[in-house]
């Protein structure tokens, strides 16, 4: 079903996105720059769930109803939809979980627990979320490996210098972000997996801030697993993808039990079913899947090409204007090597306290240590704000920000 999505162009899809109308602290404009924390949906795909639960929804599989096959075919077209946007060669590749968090739990869980002993190394970097770090210091524990990271630069960037010295034939999988959430950094994710399998290393990327801003391309770039979240690309929030090469999950053990994931149980044990339903253990994610079918569907019509070049341009003028203010500080790498966001300080006012009196005038921005510990352990500072960017806002919304960041300084002036 194709949806009437207008050409390019920021403001008429804006009008696509009821929230962005919404006002906030009385009658403020909303500026929302939080994207990368999870982006907003279009009326397409709020649509499209409320046309599956008014007209077509019942539990998927089970059935031998006919709502139950409506609502499986709309179901499997989710999978077959999301095999298509990393081009997977197969849709049973793609296992639904609630989110790139879920999926990276189960590559660690199931893979990593049949895989990994004592001396094997996870190789990750200190761009990493917590969700990339978390399950590999659980399956660590567990299993007796040692996580290992690649350091970064001053500015941000992998230092792939160390990348050939800590790559090993005790390495057995690589896990890293494509995009890092805080800094923006573009990761070189095809080095990294042909160095990886060089040494016979298994590559993980969290595609959970590239998925939605570029092509993924999971056959031209190897990869063996690959994780995405739907609520960071204008999906529901609640459904996320784990890619594998369906070799290996072929081999994986299930991770979590229940309905829908076995061929048969008896009171001696289970025999587990086939792909994907091995993983989807319980009643799936129906509705957001439906939902992710239209976020992809709407991204597509746009295209990430002309989403790419006009977040470039967005980056751009928020990277001239807030690094033309006196007491702003920019961190990351330059411009032309990362995704559109801007993470930054703001000379004697703490993130907490600038991201406070941003939201009074209006402006959604975020706050804190952003899930990456580790990276801003790096940084030398405890918390950081950041402003993240989508196709839907503008270069005045850019002019918002800095507004209200030069407000903000004066006020803080004024009361120091
Ligand atoms: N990895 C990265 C790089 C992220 O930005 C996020 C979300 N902030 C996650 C993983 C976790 O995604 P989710 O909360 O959807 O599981």
């Amino acid at each position: 079903m194709s949806i009437p999505v207008k050409p390019f162009d920021p403001q008429s899809l804006r009008t696509d996105f009821p929230i962005l109308d919404v006002r906030v602290h009385g009658d403020r404009q909303l500026v929302y720059l939080d994207n990368a924390a999870s982006t907003q949906r279009p009326r397409q795909v709020i649509q499209r769930i409320r046309d599956l639960y008014e007209r077509q929804y019942a539990n998927v599989h089970r059935g031998i109803h006919w709502l139950s096959e409506q609502s499986t075919d709309l179901y499997e077209v989710a999978r077959e939809t999301s095999a298509r946007w990393i081009n997977a060669r197969h849709p049973q590749e793609v296992v639904f979980t609630s989110g790139t968090t879920a999926s990276i739990n189960l590559v660690a869980r199931s893979w990593g627990d049949a895989n990994l002993g004592p001396g094997d190394e996870i190789l990750l970097t200190l761009l990493e979320h917590h969700s990339n770090i978390v399950p590999w210091q659980q399956l660590a524990a567990r299993t007796g490996a040692k996580v290992r990271f690649v350091p970064i630069e001053d500015d941000g960037q992998l230092r792939l210098t160390e990348l050939n010295a800590l790559l090993t034939e005790r390495t057995r999988v690589v896990s890293v972000t494509a995009a890092s959430n805080v800094l923006g950094t573009h990761v070189p994710v095809a080095d990294i997996i042909s160095q990886a399998h060089a040494v016979g290393a298994v590559v993980l990327v969290d595609a959970a801030q590239s998925a939605p801003h570029q092509v993924t391309d999971v056959q031209a770039s190897g990869v063996d697993f690959l994780a995405f979240s739907g609520h960071k690309m204008l999906g529901p929030s609640g459904i996320g993808v784990l890619y594998g090469r369906e070799e290996l999950l072929e081999e994986m053990p299930p991770f979590l039990g229940g309905g829908s994931m076995i061929r048969r149980v008896t009171t001696d044990g289970f025999e587990p079913g086939e792909l994907p339903e091995k993983f989807e253990a319980g009643t799936p994610p129906i509705a957001s899947a439906v939902g992710l079918t239209a976020a992809i569907e709407y991204l597509q019509q746009i295209g990430l090409g002309a989403i790419q070049e006009y977040e470039r341009q967005l980056a751009v003028h928020a990277h001239d204007r807030l690094s033309a203010l006196e007491g702003v500080c920019i961190l990351g790498p330059e411009v032309d090597k990362k995704g559109a966001i801007i993470c930054f300080l703001i000379d004697g006012i703490h993130p907490h306290d600038a991201a406070q009196a941003l939201d009074q005038q209006g402006i959604a921005v975020r706050a804190g240590h952003h899930c990456a510990m580790p990276l801003h352990d790096r940084l030398g500072f405890p918390a950081t704000l950041r402003a993240s960017f989508y196709f839907y806002n503008t270069l005045e919304e850019v002019d918002l920000l800095v507004d209200a960041i030069v407000a903000t300084q004066r006020v803080f002036r004024r009361s120091s």
